[in-house]
């Protein structure tokens, strides 16, 4: 058990310190302050918080050269350590990994600290790459997921054509994205810029030597409807990527590509130096851990974000699935959601506490915002739509106002104005 876990307190044990999780935590921390009964478990594998809206920015920024020390810059510009993110607040942070659940005898168990009971359970891990056994893709792939992804990604296109120029090799150079969702695109419009940038260093001509493709299953791109898709095409065509669209990815060796169209029937092999695999995801696989799970594979939950299957246990992000009733739709999956759900639960889970009525939950959606390479966004919010220079403002703003929430105003400026140099670099 963890030393600075007190036995004899009532756990409130939140998995996972993503957006939820730690916007739980805070939520719930400053309502219970000075409560003596309850203390607040907040476990992560990492002692970082990632901002994943940025890491398509990761995966693609310039390094002169690549030191751990720059490996370690890129990291910063997209987190928060948890230090800093939990200062001063009650709550303990147990760095760990949670490896099992046991909803009947309400325990979790952690890899570093063995079991703990729990009085309230927050699920709040997020998602994990589904490569949907899709033959050589987990092998030989590269996911576009998690802070570690992005700099393997940012790690392996430096060295692939610093290879490429000390061989003296002359071949066109493939990259294809696979999965043209909001995170296919956003990374493949920037790695354009990248391209440039690395074909400076290692004496190529990006638009020669070069082809990039974006390959999508349905004939639409981003997920926003056709207005949007329409616009992320001519982008893609500005900046010479190739859109491949109707066509699924059935296989891949590391050298060729295999697709296939709607009905299943095979295309032509293709040749591809490197895959980035942005095509889909899945739930955490630890929720598999309650017998009762909807068939999207996240939490059911009221609307208060409680589990009508197992109370006490609270679900939100990726982990829940939240009916709207005012859309007749699932709400989906996306961080400006995710934080006001944690929000929520941790004034649930307080009202509960002191024997309030909970509060309902209404997703208030802001709108999307696409990156679509250098400063070239799109906004997207139900019949709205416009793209330029304009929505790149609002979304620096918007990473500047995250940022804010979780240190002083002062770090919060000098942690912006690091990120947009990193940022500005290639465009
Ligand atoms: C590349 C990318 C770009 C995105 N861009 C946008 C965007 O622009 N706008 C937007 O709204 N949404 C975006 N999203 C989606 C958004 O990030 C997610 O919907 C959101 O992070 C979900 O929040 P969460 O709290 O459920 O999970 P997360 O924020 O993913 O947090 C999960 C946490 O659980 C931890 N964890 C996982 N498993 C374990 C374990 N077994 N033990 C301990 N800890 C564990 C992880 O370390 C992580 O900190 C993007 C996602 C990705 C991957």
């Amino acid at each position: 058990m963890l030393s600075k876990i007190k036995t004899n307190k009532k756990n409130i044990v939140i998995l996972g310190a993503g957006f939820t999780g730690l916007r739980a935590a805070k939520q719930l921390a400053s309502r219970l302050r000075f409560n003596k009964e309850y203390q607040i478990i907040l476990v992560d594998r990492r002692n970082i918080h990632v901002y994943n809206g940025d890491l398509y920015e990761i995966s693609t920024a310039y390094n002169e050269k690549m030191t751990q020390a720059c490996q370690t810059k890129l990291q910063d510009a997209v987190t928060i350590t948890m230090k800093r993110a939990l200062k001063g607040l009650p709550v303990v942070h147990a760095q760990s990994t949670a490896k099992s659940i046991d909803p009947k005898n309400k325990t979790v168990t952690l890899s570093k600290y063995g079991e703990i009971p729990y009085e309230y359970l927050v699920m709040a891990l997020g998602s994990v790459t589904n490569y949907y056994n899709i033959p050589g893709l987990a092998e030989n792939s590269f996911p576009l997921k998690t802070v570690e992804n992005a700099l393997a990604i940012n790690c392996h296109l430096d060295q692939m054509f610093r290879e490429r120029y000390e061989k003296k090799d002359t071949h066109k150079v493939h990259i294809a994205v696979g999965g043209g969702g909001y995170t296919g695109a956003e990374f493949a419009c920037e790695l354009v810029g990248c391209i440039k940038k690395l074909g400076h260093k290692y004496h190529f001509n990006p638009e020669k030597d070069v082809e990039i493709s974006i390959i999508q299953g349905s004939d639409e791109f981003v997920g926003l409807g056709k207005k949007v898709s329409d616009i992320t095409i001519k982008r893609f065509k500005q900046l010479r990527i190739k859109p491949i669209t109707n066509t699924r990815i059935s296989g891949y060796n590391g050298k060729t590509l295999k697709t296939i169209d709607k009905k299943g029937v095979p295309h032509p092999d293709i040749h591809t130096d490197m895959l980035v695999w942005t095509g889909g995801i899945m739930v955490n696989p630890l929720l598999k851990s309650f017998p009762v799970l909807h068939e999207s594979g996240g939490l059911e939950t009221y609307s208060t974000l409680e589990s009508p299957h197992y109370p006490k246990v609270y679900a939100g992000g990726d982990n829940a699935t939240i009916f709207d009733p005012k859309r007749h739709n699932l709400v989906p999956k996306i961080a400006q959601l995710a934080i006001q759900q944690g929000r929520l639960i941790g004034e649930n889970i307080y009202a509960d506490i002191i024997g309030k009525k909970q509060k309902e939950y209404h997703p208030v959606f802001k709108g999307y915002i696409v990156p679509l390479g250098g400063t070239y966004f799109v906004y997207s919010r139900g019949m709205v739509t416009f793209a330029g220079i304009i929505p790149y403002m609002m979304r620096r703003y918007v990473d500047f106002h995250y940022f804010a929430s979780w240190m002083p105003f002062g770090a919060a400026i000098k942690k912006w104005m690091h990120t947009e140099n990193i940022f500005l670099q290639n465009d």
